[in-house]
C-alpha cells in the first residue's frame, strides 16, 4: 500500500510526524519513505510493507496531509501501475520530457569511432531539429578480440560536440559502475554541455550489482534494455531494482529476443509488448529496431525492414526510438550492417511521423468508439 502525501509536504510538519506515528503503530507493518523531486513539486510517498489487506485505506485518507492511498495490486511496487493509480508516468531531464504519451528519437552511432563521424552525426541531427542521440563509448562484445569502444578517451569530444550541436541527452551504455564517475567527470570538464542517459545493455539486464549502483545515482535517467533470453517479468523486475535503489527515471527498451526463429533477422521483434509494458508499469517504453532487425534488408516495397519494425513499435504507442545511424556504415567498427546512412535520416523521420500520426488517430478512434 502506498500513502501519497499532498505535494511539497514538509517533513518537519507536526501533522507528518503524527501520521508516521500512526502508521508505525500498525501491527506487523513497516514503512519506507520515498521522495520524488519533480521540476515543479516534491512528492512524498510512504510505502507500507507487510500484510496490508486488513488496513482501512479510508482511515488513513482522513489524515489531512494525505492526498490518497493506493493499494499495490501487482508486482513492481515502485514502477508498477496499480489499481486507481494516477501517479505521473513522465519525468523531465535536461529540458526533455519522457513519458508514456510522447515520443523522443535517439538516433546516433552504435559506437563512437572518430571525432569526425561524431560531428557529422550530431550536425545532421541538429539540422533535423533533434535534441537527443545515442553514442556508445563502452561496448560489450561477444568476442574478446573485437573493438570494445574508446571508453573515457572519447568522452571529452563527444560531450563538447553534443554541446556545440545543442544535443540535450546522449544515451550511453555502461558496463561497469566506475564508468558513472568517468562520465560525471567528463561532463563537469565539458561544462555540463549536455546530459547523459545511462544505458544498461541486454547482456547486463540481470547484473544486479550494476543495477544497484546505477539505481543509487539520481543524476542520470536510465535506459534499461530488456534481457534477450529471459521473461518479460524478469526484465521488469530488473527495472524495479533500479527504482528500489532510488532512481525512478527509468525507460524500458524492447530490443528483440534471441532465438533462431528470428532468422533472417538478428532478433525476434517484440514490439507487440509496447502496450503490455505501458499497462503493467508507468515507464515510458523505448524500441530499438536496429538491434532487433540487425540488417539493412528491404521488402519489395523498398521500405527497409528496420523502418517497418520502427513503424510497428511507434503505431503501438512507443515513447522513444533508439536507432543506429552512421555517416559511413561500411567503416563502422560495431554493427555497421544495421546502421542507417545519415542521408536516410529525413526519410526515417518522415516515416516515424506518419506512424505517430496513425497512433494518435487510433487513440481518437478509441475515444469515439471505445
Ligand atoms: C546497443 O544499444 O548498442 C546494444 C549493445 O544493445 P543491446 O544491449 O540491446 O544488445
Ligand atoms: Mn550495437
Amino acid at each position: 500500500m502506498i500513502v501519497i502525501l499532498h505535494p511539497d509536504t514538509n517533513r518537519e510538519d507536526p501533522a507528518y510526524r503524527q501520521l508516521l506515528e500512526y502508521l508505525k503503530g500498525l501491527p506487523d507493518i513497516s514503512t519506507s519513505t520515498h521522495e520524488v523531486i519533480g521540476a515543479e513539486q516534491r512528492l512524498t510517498e510512504i510505502y507500507l510493507i507487510g500484510d496490508t489487506s486488513a488496513l482501512d485505506s479510508h482511515q488513513i485518507e482522513c489524515f489531512k496531509i494525505v492526498d490518497r492511498v493506493v493499494r499495490i495490486s501487482r508486482e513492481y511496487r515502485i514502477l508498477g501501475r496499480h489499481k486507481d493509480d494516477d501517479r505521473p508516468s513522465h519525468f523531465s531531464y535536461n529540458g526533455i520530457t519522457f513519458g508514456q504519451d510522447n515520443l523522443n528519437i535517439f538516433a546516433g552511432l552504435c559506437a563512437v569511432d572518430t571525432r569526425e563521424h561524431v560531428e557529422q552525426m550530431l550536425r545532421a541531427l541538429q539540422q533535423q531539429g533533434l535534441s537527443c542521440t545515442r553514442m556508445g563509448a563502452y561496448k560489450p562484445r561477444t568476442s574478446p578480440y573485437s573493438f570494445q569502444g574508446h571508453g573515457r578517451v572519447c568522452l571529452p569530444y563527444v560531450f563538447e560536440l553534443a554541446g556545440k550541436y545543442d544535443i540535450k541527452v546522449v544515451a550511453m551504455e555502461i558496463t561497469h559502475d566506475n564508468q558513472i564517475e568517468e562520465i560525471q567527470q567528463a561532463l563537469t570538464l565539458a561544462g555540463n554541455s549536455t546530459g547523459v542517459m545511462l544505458q544498461i545493455g541486454t547482456r547486463n539486464t540481470q547484473n544486479f550489482e550494476l543495477l544497484k549502483s546505477v539505481g543509487r545515482q539520481r543524476e542520470f535517467p536510465i535506459l534499461l534494455k530488456r534481457g534477450f533470453g529471459i521473461t518479460l517479468e524478469e526484465s521488469l523486475n530488473a527495472a524495479e531494482y533500479l527504482a528500489s535503489e532510488g532512481n525512478r527515471n527509468v525507460i524500458f527498451c524492447l530490443r528483440g529476443m534471441k532465438t533462431n526463429y528470428a532468422d533472417p533477422h538478428r532478433n525476434l521483434v517484440d514490439f507487440a509488448h509496447v502496450p503490455v509494458v505501458k499497462r503493467l508499469t508507468r515507464m515510458p517504453v523505448c524500441i530499438d529496431p536496429s538491434h532487433s532487425v540487425g540488417t539493412r534488408s528491404a521488402a519489395p516495397d523498398r521500405i527497409l525492414d528496420i523502418l517497418h519494425a520502427t513503424a510497428q513499435g511507434v503505431i503501438a504507442g512507443a515513447n522513444m526510438v533508439l536507432i543506429d545511424f552512421h555517416p559511413a556504415p561500411e567503416q563502422a567498427l560495431v554493427d555497421g550492417p544495421q546502421a542507417l546512412h545519415i542521408k536516410e535520416l529525413p526519410w526515417f523521420l518522415e516515416d516515424v511521423a506518419i506512424a505517430r500520426q496513425a497512433y494518435e488517430r487510433r487513440c481518437q478512434a478509441q475515444q469515439k468508439f471505445g
